[in-house]
């Protein structure tokens, strides 16, 4: 069945399309607000709509595109499913349920073709680009696992894949995120990450006012040239570079920067004071995520000592600085871990990449 699917076009494309075939507007809106506001797919019960239109709608148009093979539940509250698309392609969602939100991280592509060394999608290679409905899916399909009462309050593009290499179809996703017959979420609560796709931030960042997360991970171009091999063609000036360019970055607008914490890696004293170097002047947050172990790779987290000790150095060199606490470790739903473990024979049939690169000594001693 190929018909077009509904939640891949934002609802002021809806509006257009309808006008155009000679449809109100404003039924583009009711529909809209059935399927985004109130998790209704199916045409027969969008109640205020004519009995002629939900035939129509029904003919011509999908209205999900995922199905949820497996959901895990964390000891600590954090639900990871497996979400499979019409092709038999796996991809994870991961909902983070905290006191005062509830963020949704989600998956931009099937796999991922950038490798990083430390992340588990990385080393599953590259299936395809997901289209805008699967990702927009995500969040209806990830509500419906929430408990009673609870709703999805913020949005990450941390899951698998690279959103800057899929921006095509992440952009009118956000949009559908951030748009009043929509989910009506505002724009600071959606988050999108990249590895350091330099030439698509500006892009990003234009057709769309989210947050921007840059997974980071190194202070030096010599270790990062291994955790994010990206680097090799980015390298950390022209990425800072690129950053310290963009016209809305305020201490209200900062980048959000993740800094993997890997044993013997990049976890010294002296790599915290690079850090601090790096990123001066820079209005900018710095999350700090002590590794997720996972079987495809042999990196550990630094002891908490050492985890401690390398955040004191950034927080008295001025850089505001989190240490996350890890969570849905014990379901493989920690930052990256998403791999779709328990279904091998779902994996994506991609290109599987050389086994990571044993881990770079420091730069240099502190
Ligand atoms: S960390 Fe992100 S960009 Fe790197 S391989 Fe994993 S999913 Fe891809």
């Amino acid at each position: 069945m190929n018909l077009p699917e509904l939640k891949g076009v934002p609802p002021d494309v809806l509006r257009e399309q309808f006008r155009e075939q000679g449809l109100p507007a404003y039924r583009a809106d009711q529909i809209a607000s059935w399927v985004y506001g109130r998790g209704i797919e199916d045409p027969e019960q969008m109640t205020d709509l004519p009995q002629e239109l939900r035939e129509r709608l029904n003919e011509s148009w999908r209205f999900r595109s995922l199905d949820v093979l497996r959901a895990d539940h964390s000891t600590d509250g954090t639900i990871k499913a497996a979400l499979r698309a019409d092709d038999a392609a796996v991809v994870e969602a991961v909902l983070i349920p905290e006191e005062d939100r509830t963020t949704l991280c989600v998956s931009t592509q099937v796999g991922c073709p950038l490798a990083c060394s430390f992340c588990a999608t990385g080393a599953l290679g590259f299936g395809r680009n997901l289209r805008s409905a699967e990702i927009v899916d995500q969040l209806c399909r990830m509500a419906e696992l929430l408990p009673e009462g609870r709703r999805i309050t913020n949005v990450v593009f941390m899951g698998m894949g690279e959103p800057l290499l899929n921006l095509p179809q992440v952009i009118p996703a956000v949009r559908t995120l951030l748009h009043p017959k929509g989910f009506a979420m505002a724009p600071r609560r959606v988050t999108v990450s990249t590895a350091g796709v330099v030439p698509q931030i500006a892009p990003l960042l234009e057709a769309i006012p989210v947050n921007l997360a840059v997974s980071l991970h190194a202070a030096t171009d010599e270790v990062r040239d291994v955790l994010v091999p990206l680097n090799k063609r980015f390298p950390l000036d022209v990425l800072l570079g690129t950053l310290r360019g963009l016209p809305r970055l305020s201490r209200r607008h900062p980048v959000f920067f993740e800094y993997t914490l890997i044993e013997g890696v990049n976890d010294s004293v002296e790599d915290a004071r690079r850090l601090v170097r790096l990123l001066e002047g820079l209005p900018s947050k710095l999350n700090l995520i002590p590794m997720n172990e996972h079987g495809d790779s042999d990196y550990r987290p630094p002891a908490p000592e050492v985890a401690s000790r390398f955040m004191g150095v950034l927080v008295r060199g001025g850089l505001t600085t989190t240490l996350r606490r890890s969570r849905g470790s014990d379901i493989d739903a920690a930052c990256g871990q998403l791999a779709v473990r328990q279904l091998p024979e779902e994996r994506p049939a991609g290109r599987k990449p050389a086994a990571p690169q044993a881990a770079p000594g420091r730069a240099s001693s502190g």
